[in-house]
């Protein structure tokens, strides 16, 4: 210490002197103010401990003979009041009873009178420094206190359960989170041996976890294992078991020999059951259809795998089922997906009503499902649950007060019979599906190699039909539509043709659907687009009459939110009047989003462009959505005129067709008249315009223009000869 801060120490430091001789008294109180200090001073004992019992004081120097109240019975005082001061006593009693007497009051030295100025102010400064170093390690146990108190503040209100166990392995030490996470008390706790605590399954594991002996990095970190609850944790009351992660750690002392001695281990353990929760059902998503609550595609293929080891194994067979719901598209389309949706949650839980335990049906995606029937001896096993199947669908669903019947098509392969990979026999099975669905639909098919090998053309055919673009493969043909009356060509069909390599020319009817499924259409449709522009320009260059071309659309190239721009802007391209090309569109197309394909023919129609319905009489045939759309012209589908004249049924039928199509302005254009006969009965019922093999086939452009040519030439002479008549 400095001289100044010793300087400064000692101005604070306030000191009473008590004697009752004055002398004595201002000889010390100098003594003392000359060193620095604070002095205060009372002539007797009463002054005394009234000084002190007001104002701090950091020592007092007492006689002890006074008369009144003794410096012994001051000291009492000091002890009874238990006030903070140090006592040295300067008395002129020499007697060591009276020195001993002093200590045992709590004096800190004695000082016998007379005194030696130098001897008392060392005394005096041996005192203080006593003093000081006893008030601040008083500081520091407060503050030790404190942080002690914080600390286990923050141990027993920690959410994790921390505890320390000695040498054998029982509980020295728990916090309350002991009553949450395990629902015990400290008590029920301390003493016991942890094993009592830890599920039975894993007690054998984590003996080496408990016992700890490691430190730092090196200790226990994030091991999960799981502990036994009371049934009386309110939180968890139904769960027998916590699941936990435990951080442990082992803890030394020195044995003071310096050798670390193991005195137990500590740890913190953490309730992880909402973790866990969490993660199970992230797995729980992962492996489920959400919507109908079924196993998704990864489980069933693991399910899949496992059950063909067993199959190996004990030498039996398994079967999977593809079952796809019948007309799913129109339920959606009509009702809504809402409806849709639980429509697939009904039918769901009706099919797992057919099924054993052992099955697995699982969800595939939209409206297709799988089923995995483990350990069956005959293919008649899998065909008698997919008649059950059929047979619990033959009751009505009820859904948003609608009454549905739902039907499925199924196709069953097995195993080992038909595949030898999973894959292979999903694939199959989905290939007799495809047969079920062919046959007519709400039937099952097993699957046979005659399936295969038609599935293996149709990917050689869809393989072939993406390059077939490329190759310059299509052609388009031109069907003349005739007025009856004047006989007079007033529009052509552009009809699509593929020349295959080796298949020869093709219908679009082989072709299309395919094209449609691999979305190839819209390449082909642009093509044929693109294709008609060209005819028709050169055709008017060539000063040929022009009649109105009617081009085919599928379903997915108007489904395109861009479909018209594209197409009028196609139109642009080539400079021709939207009034010279119409397009065709059957009632299914429109019914896939009623609302977006009127907008868009809308936009169509506004330009000039014609919209003919085709196909007209298979589908909806409604009456009531014909107003709301822009369309010009029905065709009126073939299937009715094939058996004119003699079918008066659909005769009755095209009739009222033609009547609805004159009541709401509608141009009407029967197809495939292929007699006389035919056209004589759709004369009598008043249709003017037909399409069909009896006026001309399909026919290639050159011939078409020439066709036409001629027609008009005709027609002309004919308007001349009957002029001049
Ligand atoms: P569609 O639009 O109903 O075309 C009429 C079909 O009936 C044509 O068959 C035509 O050759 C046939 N047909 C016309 N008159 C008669 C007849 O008197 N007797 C018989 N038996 N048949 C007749 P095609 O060319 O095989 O076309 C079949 C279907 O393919 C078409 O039916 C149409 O839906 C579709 N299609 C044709 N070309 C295209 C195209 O470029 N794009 C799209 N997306 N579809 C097309
Ligand atoms: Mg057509
Ligand atoms: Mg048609």
């Amino acid at each position: 210490m400095t001289h100044e801060q010793a300087q400064k120490i000692s101005h604070e430091v306030q000191i009473l002197v008590v004697d009752d001789e004055p002398l004595m008294l201002t000889s010390l109180s100098r003594l003392l103010s000359g060193a620095g200090y604070q002095v205060q001073t009372a002539r007797n004992g009463t002054e005394a401990v009234r000084h002190l019992e007001t104002s701090p004081c950091d020592l007092v120097l007492l006689d002890l003979m006074m008369p009144g109240l003794t410096g012994h019975e001051v000291m009492d005082r000091i002890q009874a009041k238990k006030i903070d001061t140090l006592v040295i006593v300067v008395s002129g009693d020499v007697s060591i009873e009276s020195a001993i007497s002093a200590i045992r009051r709590g004096a800190y030295d004695f000082v016998r009178k007379p005194y030696e100025p130098d001897e008392i102010l060392k005394r005096v400064q041996n005192a203080l420094a006593s003093r000081r170093l006893e008030v601040e390690n008083r500081g520091m146990a407060k503050r030790l206190r404190r942080s002690e108190q914080w600390h286990r503040y923050l141990v027993n209100s920690s959410l994790d359960l921390i505890y320390s166990l000695d040498t054998e392995g029982r509980f020295t030490f728990v916090n309350n989170a002991v009553g949450h996470i395990l629902g015990l008390t400290k008590q029920d706790l301390l003493g016991k041996h942890y094993s009592a605590i830890v599920h039975d399954e894993d007690v054998l594991g984590v003996a080496q976890l408990f016992n700890e002996r490691r430190t730092g990095e090196r200790s226990i970190r994030g091991v999960e294992l799981r502990l036994k609850r009371t049934n009386n944790s309110q939180l968890h009351s139904l769960k027998r078991f916590v699941p936990v992660e435990l951080n442990a750690m082992g803890m030394y002392d020195n044995d003071g020999a310096g050798q670390r001695r193991f005195v137990g281990t500590y740890g913190v353990v953490r309730d992880i059951a909402d973790r866990k929760r969490a993660e199970e059902t992230i797995v729980y998503q992962a492996y489920h259809d959400l919507l109908t609550g079924l196993p998704n595609r990864a489980l069933f293929q693991d399910r899949l795998a496992q059950a063909m080891t067993q199959v190996k194994r004990n030498i039996t067979r398994l079967a999977v089922m593809f079952i796809d719901l019948d007309k799913f598209k129109f339920v959606n389309d009509s009702l809504g997906h809402v409806a849709g949706d639980k429509l697939l949650q009904a039918l769901a839980s009706r099919l797992r009503s057919c099924l054993r335990e052992v099955d697995t049906l699982a969800r595939m995606g939209g409206d297709e499902f799988v089923l995995l029937l483990p350990n069956i001896n005959e293919s008649s096993d899998a065909t008698l649950i997919a008649e059950k199947i059929l047979l619990a669908l033959q009751q009505k669903f009820v859904i948003d007060d609608h009454e549905l019947f739902a039907s499925v098509s199924i196709g069953i392969a097995l195993y080992p019979d038909d595949a030898n990979t999973s894959g292979n026999l999903i694939k199959r099975a989905d290939i007799a599906m495809y047969h079920a669905k062919n046959q007519g639909r709400n039937n099952y098919q097993l699957f046979n190699y005659t399936m295969d090998a038609q599935e293996s053309g149709r990917l050689t055919l869809v393989r072939d039909l993406r390059n077939a673009l490329e190759h310059n493969e299509f052609e388009v043909l031109y069907h003349p539509q005739v007025d009856i009356p004047s006989g007079q060509i007033v529009g052509l069909e552009a009809l699509l043709r593929w020349n295959h390599p080796t298949h020869g020319l093709l219908s679009p009817a082989s072709f299309i659907h395919l094209a449609e499924e691999t979305g190839i259409i819209s390449p082909i449709g642009e093509w044929v687009l693109r294709t008609v522009c060209g005819h028709a320009i050169e055709w008017r260059d060539a000063g040929h009459p022009l009649v109105r071309i009617a081009v085919n659309i599928s379903p997915q190239q108007i489904q395109k939110p861009d479909f018209a721009d594209k197409f009028l802007g196609l139109l642009g391209e080539y400079q021709i009047d939207p009034a010279l090309i119409g397009i065709e569109i059957t009632e299914s197309t429109i019914m896939k989003d009623v609302e977006n394909t009127a907008l868009k023919l809308r936009k169509l129609r506004d330009k000039g462009v014609e919209i003919a319905l085709d196909d007209f009489g298979t589908g909806y045939s409604s009456l009531s959505y014909l107003n709301k759309l822009p369309i010009h012209t029905l065709k009126v589908d073939q299937s009715f005129i094939c058996g004119l004249p003699h079918n008066t049924g659909h005769l009755s039928i095209v009739n009222a067709i033609a009547t609805m199509a004159r009541g709401l302005l509608l141009r009407l254009v029967i197809e495939g008249v292929e007699t006389e006969a035919q056209l004589d009965s759709l004369v009598s019922i008043g249709c003017n315009e037909y399409q069909g093999f009896l006026f001309a086939q399909p026919l290639p452009p050159e011939k078409a223009a020439e066709l036409l040519q001629r027609n008009h030439a005709e027609r002309r002479i004919e308007v001349k000869v009957a002029a001049q008549a």
